[in-house]
């Protein structure tokens, strides 16, 4: 069990420190950000969302600790190809996953690849200052699913 935890940690020190899809994205249509005071993380989320629905990218940019980091990265990884329903049930799922309540059995609705991914953070519930540094990204996201069409601002 405590390897199984080292190689948690190492997936979120290696997603921390090289984030995945950081960058401005200039052509994305929905965008959002996102502030955790307790810890000082913020990050601007970009998604490119086709007329299907379908996420097709997803970048951001910002400053944070390894695992708001690590979560975003991970996460920008893992939308890409998902419908935004599917989106939005990953962010439930996420959710569940770090508070610790998971009703087990709605988890087979998702794909398992995505699953073994997002469970790096499960370790994080046992650290529940840390809870809102995981979820930050996906709280992000959702604001950024629920902005209908918007420009990227240029500021
Ligand atoms: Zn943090």
């Amino acid at each position: 069990m405590s390897d199984l935890r080292d190689l948690y940690q190492e997936v979120i020190l290696d997603h921390g420190k090289r984030p995945r899809n950081f960058r401005k994205d200039e052509s994305a249509n929905r965008q959002a950000r996102g502030y955790n005071p307790l810890c000082g993380d913020q990050l601007q989320l970009y998604l490119q969302v086709d007329a299907g629905g379908i996420v097709r990218e997803a970048s951001f940019q910002g400053s944070g600790c390894a695992i708001s980091t690590a979560s975003t990265s991970m996460m920008t990884q893992i939308l890409k190809g998902k419908t935004e329903a599917e989106a939005r049930e990953l962010f439930d799922k996420f959710h569940e996953l770090i508070t610790g309540e998971r009703p087990s059995g709605r988890l087979d609705q998702l794909d398992p690849a995505d699953l073994g991914k997002l469970s790096v953070f499960a370790g994080v519930k046992e650290f529940p200052n840390r809870v809102k540094c995981a979820t930050l990204a996906w709280h992000t996201l959702k604001a950024a699913l629920d902005a209908k069409d918007e420009p990227v601002s240029t500021e």
